[in-house]
């Protein structure tokens, strides 16, 4: 019986918040924290069972989250607001004592750069306070990190090729629309891409490697090689790793909608003066974008995301697929949003009910592949994340 803070009320927060108030036996008081507290008021009502609790936090201040943490004294911090707000929460945690969860590593506001770094730097004084910090608890990273620590524990005894392959086979039904937070989301994919290959970076051009691949039970797909946060951990803690990749399909009525983005200056992270005042594009272009936690009611079609890994078990060379489809339509019925954001809002309920109940343990900043994978495994499928496999196939990649 544990209390848990969630701070952003996105459409993540939804899904966690709603996930939360499922399972009293761990979470057995909620709360919903976030910029816009109406937000907040809004879920509790729809989803909250009568189980949650609201209450307005700016997440840059350090001392209101102190504040805020010493009030309501959670036992974990679930941080589902943006990247951005990554370190003033762990700061906060520190201070306060109380272990910490998020879905996405630091950016710096003023850079587009996704790196561990920052994070990392945390863990003596996390490890000192006797507290832990599990980084990267959504599906991809998240699930796709534990899918491979669960590869290496049972299928392999060297896991050598690993290429996530992340499949969005649904359509909301608008010209273009992005399913996690514009701003973040575009930053993202706009970055040049990157992938490991005996032991080091090999730099590409947005978009320059593309290959369509067959997705189950959603058919081919053109899918592009990114940059992806998981990759940069997971060549870390699996060293034997000759190459990674990360593979995330694109339709093509999107990726021109991005170009011209890019192209008019409306993805530039810089303010622009504008009648005496400064306005940054990317931020204006995300206020008339459709709102991703909206897209949800026509929403039709599955996401699939998975690892296919290539290596060698007993001697011999073997291949592993591991995935999940997730169902936009269900995700909506159950939750009143998108399965982009029910994908990530489910593992990080699910990994904060693993420190609650001591299945994960350390002191220190973790990614989530440290961790043990089984208790996670067998419980995703059970909260709506359910798996499948298949060994020794043609992994196309
Ligand atoms: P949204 O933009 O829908 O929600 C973010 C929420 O955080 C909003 O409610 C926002 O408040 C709140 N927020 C922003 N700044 C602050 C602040 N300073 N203080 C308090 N609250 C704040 O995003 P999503 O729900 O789509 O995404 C949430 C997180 O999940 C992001 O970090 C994203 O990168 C991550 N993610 C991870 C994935 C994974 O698989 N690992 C996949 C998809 C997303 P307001 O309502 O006022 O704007």
């Amino acid at each position: 019986m544990s209390k848990v803070l969630i701070i952003g009320a996105g459409g993540v927060g939804r899904v966690v918040a709603s996930k939360c108030a499922d399972n009293p036996e761990v979470f057995s008081e909620i709360l919903l924290a976030s910029r816009t507290v109406s937000k907040c008021e809004v879920i509790a009502r729809e989803v909250g069972k009568g189980r949650i609790q609201t209450a307005h936090v700016n997440a840059d201040n350090v001392p209101e989250v102190v504040e805020l943490i010493n009030k309501f004294k959670p036992e974990l911090v679930i941080n589902v607001a943006l990247p951005y707000q990554d370190l003033p929460i762990m700061d906060a945690c520190l201070e306060t004592g109380v272990h910490y969860l998020d879905t996405a590593n630091y950016e710096p506001k003023d850079e587009a750069k996704f790196e561990y770094s920052w994070q990392w730097a945390y863990h003596d004084k996390f490890k000192e306070k006797g507290i832990m910090a599990v980084l990267g608890c959504g599906f991809d990273p998240g699930v796709t990190s534990i899918y491979t620590a669960h590869a290496a524990k049972h299928h392999f005894d060297e896991v050598q090729y690993l290429d996530i392959v992340d499949c969005n086979g649904g359509d909301h039904g608008k010209a273009f629309a992005t399913n996690f937070n514009p701003e973040i989301n575009i930053r993202e994919i706009t970055q040049n891409g990157r992938y490991w290959e005996n032991g080091e970076w090999v730099e590409t051009k947005p978009f320059e490697i593309k290959k369509s691949l067959t997705y189950p039970g959603i058919g081919p797909r053109n899918s592009y090689v990114l940059y992806h946060e998981e990759l940069e951990s997971l060549v870390k803690n699996f060293p034997t790793i000759k190459r990674a990749r990360f593979w995330m399909t694109f339709g093509d009525e999107y990726l021109t909608h991005l170009r011209v983005i890019q192209n008019i200056g409306m993805s530039r992270i810089d303010p622009v003066k504008y009648k005496g005042v400064d306005v940054i594009p990317l931020e204006f272009l995300k206020a008339v974008l459709p709102n991703p936690g909206d897209l949800g009611e026509n929403y039709t079609g599955e996401t699939s995301i998975g690892c296919r890994i290539k290596g060698i078990k007993d001697g011999k060379e073997k291949t592993y697929y591991v995935w999940n489809n997730c169902s936009h339509q269900v995700a909506f019925d159950e939750t009143g949003t998108q399965g982009v954001s029910y994908t990530t809002g489910v593992p990080a309920m699910l990994g904060a009910m693993m420190v609650l109940t001591g299945k994960w343990q350390g002191k220190g900043v973790f990614n989530v592949e440290e961790f043990d994978p089984d208790p996670f495994m067998e419980q995703i499928g059970k909260h709506g994340l359910p798996w499948n496999e298949k060994i020794n196939i043609d992994l196309e990649v």
